[in-house]
């Protein structure tokens, strides 16, 4: 959902977005601690004190979150990981990570400094607010100093949880991986812990609604099923990175594309390509070298009537991310139609057009190789089945 997450502020080079729902999570939290936790913690306070307490401690959780995630962030680049940044949402924050990790021990140490700055933090907080009470400070400081540290100590211990993609599913992970030297195995056997893990807070969830705890057992429900939901698609990304990894662009791609000259006129285009070929997107070639692309939306911002006197030439989009070169591998020809947004990239060999790729290959071949693969050990079937066709322009 791009469409949907804002910039927030840029942090040591690394952008902090947030989804839209994380702005649920902000309001339940606030209103949590103004309305719960810290009238429980102290009594007898004004209600503008309250919400003085809530701001300032719902302010300092998602600090203490935006550090968690920067700890991973700033020890993956300093490893050599590419980290798109930072994402909030409704179940917290996560570093981006546009690829796998190279070794487990890439993997443990970056995972490793989020719960110990959690810690850090934890221990922290926990000194400030002792120290502060010795100090006479007022007490509302204190007493949201030590919500602090409590949160940031659950943070870690929740995150080290052994349930794939949480860290302590990544440490798992990461050491079955050092063992065994196989990544999707290793991937594999943490997201199924991780996906069990996720069920047990799905049933955990409901157990405490239908007991009367209602708000806090929908929230289990929903943090197990996006637990399960996480689980599962990461460990069919591993799977495809891994598997298109192996295979390169000139074998996927369908050779000798449809093409047309700069100089035919758009009407021309319109009809015997656009709609007589049933094409979205056309490759502009000059002396076999493509020169551009031209598809519906170029077309359509021609009126009709001027259509059988402009030339495709004065129409034509530069080539930008629509191709890719022939020795390539699969898989950065899928990180490049995610990165564009894009069902098909135009291969090219010497700036020569030579074929045409589209995601609908490139999943077919997914679902192909891991179904043969996964069926060796198991009667589960490929991950990918059914993705297949949903997906595809
Ligand atoms: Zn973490």
């Amino acid at each position: 959902m791009p469409a949907s997450r804002r910039p927030l502020i840029n942090l040591l080079g690394f952008e902090i977005r947030f989804d839209l729902t994380w702005l649920i999570l902000v309001a339940l939290i606030v209103w949590t601690l103004g309305a719960g936790y810290f009238p429980a913690a102290q009594a007898d306070l004004s209600t503008a004190t309250y919400v003085w307490m809530a701001v300032f401690g719902a302010f300092g959780l998602f600090a203490s979150i935006i550090l968690h995630e920067l700890a991973h962030s700033v020890v993956g680049r300093k490893l050599g990981m590419h980290i798109k940044g930072i994402r909030l949402f409704v179940f917290g924050g996560a570093a981006e990570l546009t690829e796998e990790p190279p070794s487990p021990r890439v993997e443990a140490l970056m995972v490793i400094v989020g719960p110990a700055m959690s810690i850090a933090l934890a221990i922290l907080c926990y000194a400030a607010a002792a120290i502060l009470l010795g100090l006479n400070v007022p007490q509302p400081v204190v007493t949201v100093l030590g919500y602090l540290a409590a949160a940031n100590l659950i943070l870690a211990l929740f995150n080290l949880i052994p349930a794939f993609p949480l860290d302590g599913g990544r440490l798992l992970r990461a050491g079955l991986w050092a063992w065994r030297g196989d990544l999707i195995w290793a991937t594999r056997v943490a997201s199924l812990v991780g996906g069990a893990f996720g069920l047990l807070l799905i049933i955990l969830g409901i157990l405490s609604a239908f007991y009367g705890n209602l708000v806090s057992g929908m929230w289990w429900f929903l943090i197990g099923l996006f637990i399960r939901a996480a689980a599962g698609s990461s460990y069919r990304q591993v799977l495809a990175q891994r598997i298109l990894q192996a295979v390169p662009v000139r074998r996927l791609m369908r050779p000798d594309p449809i093409s047309v000259s700069p100089d035919i006129s758009v009407q021309h285009l319109t009809e015997e390509f656009l709609l007589g070929r049933s094409l979205k997107e056309v490759p502009v070639v000059l002396n076999q070298h493509l020169i551009g692309t031209v598809g519906i939306a170029d077309v359509k911002a021609v009126p009709p009537a001027e259509r059988l006197e402009r030339r495709v030439a004065d129409i034509l989009q530069p080539i930008g991310g629509s191709a890719i070169a022939i020795d390539a591998r699969a898989d950065e020809a899928l990180g490049q139609m995610q990165q564009n947004g894009r069902g098909r990239l135009f291969i090219l060999e010497d700036e020569r057009l030579v074929g045409v790729l589209s995601l609908r290959d490139l999943l077919q071949h997914l679902s192909i190789t891991s179904e043969l693969q996964v069926s060796a050990q198991s009667d589960r079937g490929s991950p990918f089945r059914g993705s297949a066709g949903a997906s595809a322009e």
